[in-house]
């Protein structure tokens, strides 16, 4: 009845003698012996089965129990099969003794937990691996650092932590899809592994476009900087996507321990302070140092107070002058706005308005920008200063149903008429949601107010999405510009950029002419207009209603 029950169960069940010998077995057992019935085992030992390389350790198990009479349950091991196949048993071993407590044998089972332990050993590795780039995730990293701090604490020893973002990854998630982006960003975890890999380097990733490197052991600051060195020249060619070239930039931030923080979360926190300095600064890379926290507690302030700004009316604007290039005419201004700080001072542009661009505030701002800038051009007017006025606009502003509405209100309130405004949009406005944005310039342009592409060939958008958009200008960028005496393909890429608009009936507006000849090369290009330095810098109110009194006397 015993034997029936036990060769119904899964669980392998033997019985032997004192000398290791087997009395008995469940059929199951039978069968991974090789035997064709639980009968033939009586009599049989280890050395006599396919086991037989394990017998010696079997049976020492065996004594063991024996001699101390204490079972031994649930013990787990890797075993290799006769077929060479790895797997994990788990053993348990119990004394079977007399009526007079004399031990005369041994009870053994075992089970295979191979699979149960593979689900184990994935679960684990999903729990620390990132599930698209299949790289270690923060979770690894910070264990992983914690234990090397651990270890290196009183050795003297330095380590370091990388902290990886690429530059306009949104822009090419946008405009090539996610499914790209997904892609890209596999390649870059490949890459990375492939270039670091015999550093001994740990690349994990964090999530988004964020990558972390750490650095067990080295040198000093300068062998780290080695080693960023390697990772910007491994991202710096193209990666193929979908047969299309893409190429990244990256900002990388490091922080070092002991230096900057002995525990993992302070390293991660000095290496992120140091990695978006790398990023606002365009450095490609810094080493933290405690001037950046100060610099990023400023960033946290100033976003807090940039609300209080826009209602209390700390925002000023400067304007600059757009001349045409054939007779030296003013044709307009562009508004460009200032915020003045109570504690920090005058605060340009770059410190501001990427970060309203990331909230809710760009709204109210544009509209605080759009206001002023009508109220200054209404000004104007009555002076007999016929001028236009640019205002830029965010992203954000051209997917907000409400923004059209909100300028006919401006408009309206200041009686300008809407030709004499313009709005200067970027090409990744056009490229974020073009459906919803078209929509919008649409209802913008329909108003009678003009429309100019901003820092034209900077960004990813082709010109399939200028088709159909209700522009009227493109402004070149004034990287392309500044250079085009000197360099021959910022001039050539000059050329095609305005006898391209020119054929799509646009004016093209070359940004950035800080020297007489580039304004001569424009005038031979057939450029239409120019701003820069050389021009005028950005000029306040009075300033600028200066510049165009006299600039009309000059050119009269
Ligand atoms: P942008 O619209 O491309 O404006 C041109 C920027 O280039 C201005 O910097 C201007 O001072 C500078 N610039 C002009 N001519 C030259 C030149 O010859 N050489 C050099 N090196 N630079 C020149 P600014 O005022 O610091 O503005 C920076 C950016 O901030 C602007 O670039 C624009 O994208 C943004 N911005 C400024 N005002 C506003 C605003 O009211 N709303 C929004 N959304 N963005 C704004
Ligand atoms: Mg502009
Ligand atoms: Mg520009």
């Amino acid at each position: 009845m015993l034997q029936l029950v036990l060769d119904t169960i899964p669980v392998r069940v033997f019985w032997k003698d004192i000398n290791s010998n087997f009395l008995g077995c469940n059929r199951n057992f039978a069968l991974d012996a090789g035997l064709n019935s639980a009968e033939e085992i009586l009599g049989l030992d280890d050395f006599q089965l396919p086991w037989s390389e394990q017998a010696e350790a079997y049976r020492a198990d065996d004594r063991e129990v024996m001699q101390s009479g204490i079972p031994k349950t649930n013990y787990e091991e890797p075993q290799t099969t006769p077929a060479g196949d790895q797997i994990w048993l788990r053993t348990s071993k119990i004394p079977l003794a007399d009526e007079n407590g004399k031990v005369i044998g041994v009870l053994g089972t075992y089970e295979d937990i191979t699979e149960l332990k593979k689900n184990l050993i994935d679960m684990e590795h999903q729990a620390t691996h990132d599930s698209l780039t299949d790289l270690p995730n923060r979770e690894m990293l910070l264990t992983s650092i914690g234990n090397t701090i651990r270890d290196a604490e009183g050795t003297g020893r330095i380590s370091a932590l990388m902290l990886m973002d690429l530059d306009r990854f949104k822009e090419i998630n946008d405009t090539l899809g996610h499914h790209s982006g997904d892609l890209l960003l596999k390649q870059i975890g490949l890459r990375l592994r492939q270039h670091l890999a015999e550093n001994g380097a740990l690349v994990t990733r964090l999530g988004g476009d964020e990558f972390a490197i750490f650095f067990r052991s080295v040198e000093s600051e300068e062998h780290a900087i080695g080693y960023v060195k390697t990772v910007l020249a491994a991202i710096k060619d193209s990666f193929e996507i979908d047969g299309l070239q893409v190429a990244v930039g990256s900002s990388i931030g490091v922080s070092l321990y002991p230096e900057h923080g002995n525990n993992p979360s302070n390293l991660l926190r000095c290496a992120d302070v140091a990695m978006y300095h790398a990023k606002q600064h365009a450095t490609g890379y810094t080493v933290y140092s405690a001037d950046h926290d100060e610099y990023s507690l400023r960033r946290l302030a100033l976003m807090t107070d940039l609300g209080l700004a826009i209602r209390e009316d700390q925002l000023l604007l400067h304007y600059q002058p757009k001349i045409s290039v054939a007779d030296n005419h003013v044709v307009g201004l562009e508004a460009l706005v200032r915020w003045q700080h109570p504690d920090h001072g005058l605060v340009p542009p770059d410190q501001f308005i990427p970060m309203a661009e990331t909230s809710e505030l760009i709204k109210p701002l544009t509209s605080w920008v759009v206001d002023c800038a009508l109220r200054q051009l209404a000004d104007w007017q009555r002076s007999g200063l016929e001028v236009t006025v640019a205002v830029n606009v965010s992203t954000r502003n051209l997917l907000d149903g409400e923004f059209p509405d909100t300028l006919e209100r401006l408009l309206r309130e200041h009686s300008v008429d809407p030709a004499l405004l313009e709005l200067e949009i970027t090409e990744s406005a056009i490229v974020a949601d073009p459906a919803r944005t078209r929509e919008i310039l649409q209802r913008i342009s329909a108003m009678g107010v003009r429309l100019a592409v901003d820092d034209f060939g900077t960004g990813y958008s082709s010109l399939a999405y200028l088709k159909g958009l209700p522009i009227h200008a493109l402004k070149i960028d004034l990287s392309f510009v500044r250079n085009m005496t000197r360099s021959e393909q910022d001039r050539i890429i000059v050329e095609s950029t305005i006898n391209l608009a020119h054929s799509l009936n646009l004016a093209v507006v070359a940004e950035g002419v800080e020297h007489p000849e580039t304004l001569e090369a424009l005038k031979d290009l057939g450029c239409d207009h120019a701003q820069g330095f050389f021009v005028s810098r950005p000029l306040d109110n009075d300033g600028a209603e200066k510049w165009l009194q006299a600039w009309r006397h000059l050119v009269v």
